[in-house]
């Protein structure tokens, strides 16, 4: 019997190629075979690319023209369960499959052979001659037993140059040995350390540990306020996923969060686990990839794009802060990571958790309907308990013009400097200033490529565009009227907030935590830990202090403006307003001191302030519930966005009329198409932009209806079209 999964020298195979190419392409099975899965280098026109070994050659091309396969390539092959998750999730994303395999290969080097290194280890008998320095080697290599150093390594623990090591290497002293560069990660002990649990803790990790036993698939949504020890309760699930066998994932919004993270996950399973995003070098990228395609790590500490690693065995994959924005990805491939973490489990028999003390609207709707189970821990851990909550009426606040710091608030956070405590002051919006106004003609400084408005960075001293990023020095003169001296900053940013926190408050040591004030994510990990052990009186921060830090010594949240997220026009803006307070506002108090959170309002009587304060979650999400229902929209009704863009204004108006007069594909299935409208920013690095969006009940099959109506088109020239399957924002 043959195996079907085998391919004999010269049998024809499907390759899929991460190049743009809408089908698979048919390639002679190379000397040797290869096997269904197998990574491989293909010829294509001149080049070689990276592909993926598919399935049987389709044999629809002139069969003497069809090249080998030019090599397989060394790692292990993609598996079955990879394979149909990237399928799936390329038909929900309406995304070609092509680019999937290429999230999925996001490594460097994956077609170099092995690449080996050297290591330095104890050799025999004694070297000539003795020096200090060679004792030196020497001691060091017998203190550290049977280990083996780099070069570099071993020169700077014994103090010496590299050339004393290599001179002991001609001798035999020391022993130099080839090792392949890729090694896997330390094993992690499930038992090393666990804390011991409260009863509320304790039932839900047993919940969560039964889970991972039964090794079906299986989704949680473990919810509790911060503090509660969501991650103690998920750190035993993974444990109990180590135990199985098994592969875990534990996803995280933002890199931000990974220092501490990683120490206590280093703490609970006595080694380091794998940590993958943006800032991991290329090397590394590369050796997570491969260990994790071989068994070689148990547990990757990710961004979203850790969901697209090629897993042995993957049994637990955690999302934590589920209800995080940046979980869905908004450039490229749009994937929201919460739902393919859920596909891609479903796929492979893995359990899911979903862990967050305030958690998205989709996932609250889910566990209410029974498609994932509940878990809750009511009390905080310890003394510890929610921080007081209540609003500072602005109306009534006697605040100089320019000034944004209440004598409420400036009077709370003086008591908690004077008690030796931290407070926090918490303002959405980076820069110095959102708006920079000429005087003389009231001309708005705004971006030459987009629609936006550009806002001051005066640590930067230039003006930036938050949508595309393009900066330029403050002008002497108005661009507009040409009048000198007049352009003035209008509202606050988190660098005017620190300004006048400064002057109100000349003798507190400040701290300004804004994602752009840091050179580097370790720069970043370092001005949080220097706070969190006391480093600051006063905290001022972006929404970066949003997530999941522990600053122990902080009792008093005081939120800038705690209106503005309720001005969108966004389906979501009330509840992102609600996350983001409550998110805040569990910052404080985290230790034994009880907190407080004070929130700066125009509107102390709209009902998402009041929710905020009374603490009413479940109140909240009923009544939010009840409007999305009846609007029917998401998560009780379906919608995708589609964003066309062109250089050309009249090219993105065309398409999108035609789109919207020939909806018979979107008809069919019951749903309906709205716009084309210019989009909330209307151009974008010198794109017009211009939306549609599709609604449809919540069972419609909008994938494939959208597929076949967009399929009537061919983009001609410059245009892009791009489809958001559950859009999150609509700018
Ligand atoms: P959450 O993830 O819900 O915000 P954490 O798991 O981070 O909560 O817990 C908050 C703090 O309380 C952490 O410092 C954690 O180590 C501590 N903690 C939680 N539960 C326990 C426990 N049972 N024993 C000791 N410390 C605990
Ligand atoms: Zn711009």
């Amino acid at each position: 019997m043959s195996d079907p999964d085998f391919f004999q020298q010269g049998q024809l195979v499907a390759v899929l190629t991460t190049q743009p190419l809408d089908r698979f392409l048919d390639y002679k099975a190379p000397e040797g075979g290869c096997f269904r899965g197998a990574f491989v280098e293909v010829p294509l026109g001149p080049r070689k690319v990276l592909g993926v070994v598919w399935g049987p050659g389709r044999g629809d091309f002139d069969i003497s023209k069809i090249r080998p396969v030019n090599r397989v390539l060394e790692v292990a092959p993609m598996r079955d369960e990879m394979r149909s998750f990237l399928e799936r999730a390329a038909d929900y994303t309406l995304t070609p499959l092509h680019a999937m395999v290429r999230l999925a290969t996001r490594a460097p080097g994956l077609s170099d052979p092995p690449s080996m290194r050297k290591i330095y280890r104890l050799g025999d008998g004694e070297p000539d001659r003795q020096t200090d320095a060679r004792r030196r080697v020497l001691e060091t290599l017998k203190d550290y037993g049977g280990l083996a150093f780099t070069l570099k390594e071993l020169s700077e623990m014994a103090g010496v140059t590299s050339s004393v090591v290599k001179g002991l290497v001609k001798q035999g002293v020391v022993r130099e040995e080839d090792t392949p560069r890729d090694v896997p990660f330390f094993r992690l002990d499930s038992e090393h350390a666990g804390k011991e649990l409260t009863a509320d803790q304790a039932a839900g990790a047993e919940a969560l540990r039964a889970g991972v036993r039964s090794g079906d698939y299986g989704t949680t949504l473990l919810r509790g306020v911060t503090g509660s020890g969501k991650t103690e309760v998920y750190l035993e699930a993974v444990a109990e996923t180590l135990r199985m066998g098994r592969q875990a994932l534990v996803l995280l919004p933002e890199i931000a969060l990974t220092a501490e993270f990683l120490t206590r996950v280093e703490a609970r399973f006595g080694a380091k686990p794998a940590e993958w995003h943006s800032g991991v070098t290329m090397t590394e990228r590369r050796r997570i990839w491969k260990m994790v395609g071989q068994g070689g790590a148990q547990l990757v500490i990710g961004a979203r794009s850790a969901l697209f690693l090629p897993y042995q065995n993957l049994g637990l994959i955690v999302v934590d802060e589920e209800h995080d924005t940046s979980y869905k990805q908004e450039d490229g491939v749009l994937y929201n990571a919460r739902d393919m973490a859920v596909l891609r489990a479903s796929i492979c028999g893995a359990r899911v958790v979903l862990a967050s003390a305030t958690p998205s609207l989709e996932s609250w709707a889910n566990a209410d309907a029974g498609k994932y189970d509940k878990l809750e821990l009511t009390a905080r851990f310890g003394e510890a308990v929610l921080p007081e909550m209540r609003a500072i009426d602005m109306r009534v606040e006697d605040l100089p013009s320019n000034r944004w710091i209440s004598p409420t608030l400036q009077k709370a956070v003086e008591a908690r400097v004077d008690r030796g405590e931290q407070a926090l002051l918490f303002i959405n919006r980076r820069g110095y200033a959102p708006v920079t106004i000429c005087r003389a003609c009231g001309h708005q400084v705004g971006c030459d490529h987009c629609d936006a408005r550009m806002v001051e960075h005066r640590f930067l001293k230039r003006l930036v565009c938050h949508q595309c990023g393009e900066t330029k020095p403050m002008p002497e003169e108005c661009p507009s009227c040409h009048v000198e001296g007049k352009l003035a900053p209008v509202g606050p940013g988190v660098e005017r907030l620190a300004e006048e926190a400064q002057a109100l408050f000349p003798d507190a040591r400040l701290a300004v935590l804004s994602s752009d004030l840091f050179g580097s994510a370790r720069a970043l990990k370092e001005g949080i830990n220097t706070i969190a052990e006391g480093g600051a009186d006063v905290i001022i921060g972006t929404q970066l202090v949003a997530k999941g830090h522990n600053f122990p010594l902080l009792t008093l949240v005081g939120v800038i403006d705690a209106d503005l997220g309720l001005q969108g026009s966004d389906l979501r803006a009330a509840e992102r307003t609600f996350q983001l307070m409550r998110q805040v506002a569990g910052r404080a108090g985290r230790a034994e001191k009880r907190g407080e959170a004070m929130l700066q309002t125009f509107q102390p009587e709209h009902p998402v302030i009041r929710a905020i304060l009374a603490g009413d979650e479940v109140g909240f999400w009923s009544a939010e519930a009840n409007e999305r229902r009846h609007a029917g929209v998401p998560p009780y009704g379906r919608m995708a966005g589609i964003i066309l863009s062109s250089p050309d204004v009249q090219q993105v108006f065309d398409l999108g009329n035609a789109l919207a007069r020939n909806d018979g594909a979107l008809r069919e299935v019951g749903a309906q198409v709205f716009g084309p409208a210019p989009a909330p920013i209307a151009r974008v690095r010198g794109r017009h932009r211009v939306r549609l969006l599709v609604k449809a009940d919540k069972g419609a099959p909008i994938q494939a209806a959208v597929a076949k109506w967009i399929g009537q088109f061919r983009l001609k020239g410059d245009i892009r079209l791009s489809v958001d399957i559950d859009p999150q924002s609509f700018y």
